[in-house]
């Protein structure tokens, strides 16, 4: 089979591969679209030992497939033929962090794309307990989102009602334009994002943002406390993970503000922690999501209550490699690439 695989920093390469074969608990996917992922990019750059350590490996954890073949011991999956997305976090479901209910942080977690072969590929096995039926009407490309979605929808549902409040969402790539969304959903008064690229703050308008804000070219804190009369922001969302957001996050929020954090910085960041304890702030970390985030995730997107399309550039998989570089080189106009199979 046709497959990218990853041999390490800044070495992909197209190439054949053998088919793989289910074990007893696995599926056998026929792979339909597969998003490139920010990780995936940090991943081809080298800055991903977990996928260093695991080369060569065929990458891509946001997929949707059909059905091909199920292992002997597999029970109540949907059936061979069956449209179906892949929660791609393969917990253990017997340590402390799984049995309390926080599969999304078990420390012997294996990630499909990260620990083992995801589906930059025609074919891919995987745990059939990783199986999601894909609900009628809902398109293989838009409901590879899902995972994508997922990460804000965790993030969301930690924080305080959004109802009424002034929501910064820093960055936006397609977790931005998402969270966009679900603040928009929650109630958010304001919803105000920030970004570098022009056609992306369109975006963000075009999805829900109230305002925009180039951050090369304006103060982004001066303009938040602008916006709410001094006071700051309720939410501030860093969905892009670089150090230097962490203080302006900070810097712009209101007493008693709550910063989410979803994206990971490559090294160590400084803040000054005083403003947390002066305007008793919360600051709230949120990795990845479990099988309800997952489930109310493909809901939204199959409701079209999160519109997924405007964000998705769709290219086949023997091309996947350019993307790769594009989406480096000159991000401006693409920020979700799916690759089909064909
Ligand atoms: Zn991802
Ligand atoms: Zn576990």
């Amino acid at each position: 089979m046709q497959a990218i695989v990853f041999h390490g920093e800044h070495q992909l390469a197209l190439e054949n591969m053998p088919k793989p074969t289910p074990g007893p608990d696995e599926a056998l996917l026929r792979v339909n679209a597969c998003g490139i992922c920010g990780s995936d990019l940090h991943g081809y750059l080298g800055h991903s030992p977990r996928r260093d350590a695991h080369v060569p490996l065929i990458m891509g954890h946001e997929f949707t497939g059909i059905v091909a073949e199920l292992g002997s011991n597999v029970k109540n999956s949907p059936p061979i033929g069956a449209k179906v997305i892949v929660q791609p976090l393969i917990h253990c479901g017997v340590c402390r962090a799984c049995r309390a209910g926080k599969t999304n942080i078990c420390p012997n977690m294996a990630v499909l794309g990260i620990e083992r072969h995801g589906a930059f590929a025609e074919w891919v096995t995987v745990p059939a307990d990783r199986l999601f039926l894909l609900p009628d009407g809902l398109s293989d490309v838009n409901g590879a989102l899902t995972e994508t979605l997922a990460v804000e929808v965790h993030l969301f549902r930690q924080l305080a009602p959004a109802l009424l409040r002034t929501v910064v969402i820093l960055g936006a790539g397609a977790q931005g334009l998402l969270a966009v969304q679900l603040a928009k959903i929650g109630g958010a008064s304001q919803i105000i994002v920030t970004d570098i690229v022009p056609q992306r703050l369109a975006l963000a308008e075009q999805l829900g943002a109230t305002m925009t804000i180039q951050a090369d070219q304006e103060d982004p804190v001066q303009r938040v406390l602008a916006a709410t009369d001094k006071w700051g922001a309720d939410f501030v969302v860093d969905a892009v993970g670089a150090a230097s957001l962490k203080k302006q996050g900070i810097a712009m929020l209101a007493p008693d503000g709550i910063f989410g954090l979803v994206g990971l910085a490559a090294g160590e960041s400084s803040v000054n922690f005083n403003p947390i304890v002066n305007k008793e702030i919360t600051v709230r970390g949120a990795y990845a999501y479990n099988d309800d985030d997952f489930q109310r995730s493909l809901e939204l997107i199959a409701r079209g209550q999160i519109q997924v399309e405007p964000m998705i550039h769709v290219a086949p998989l023997s091309e996947g490699i350019s993307y790769f570089q594009r989406l480096i080189d000159e991000p401006a106009g693409l920020t979700k690439v799916i690759l089909t199979a064909q």
